[in-house]
């Protein structure tokens, strides 16, 4: 899965908040993600993130990657 710092994922799973769209700030091990409706940040690793992603939008694109 090739995720870019820049990219917005959807997510299968929502925030606490009801946001499912997030920014990502970091990649690695752990990415750091931003929710895009309530504004805060979350630490998650790699192995975890990558089964919870339901869709990658890229960096300046609207429409998903898939
Ligand atoms: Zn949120």
């Amino acid at each position: 899965m090739n995720v870019r710092v820049g990219d917005r994922l959807k997510m299968k799973k929502p925030h606490p908040c009801g946001g499912d769209v997030f920014d990502v700030l970091r990649v690695g091990l752990d990415f750091r993600i931003r929710c895009a409706k309530c504004g805060r940040d979350v630490m998650v690793p790699r192995a975890r993130i990558e089964r919870h992603i339901k869709q990658i939008i890229p960096a300046g694109e609207e429409e998903p990657r898939v």
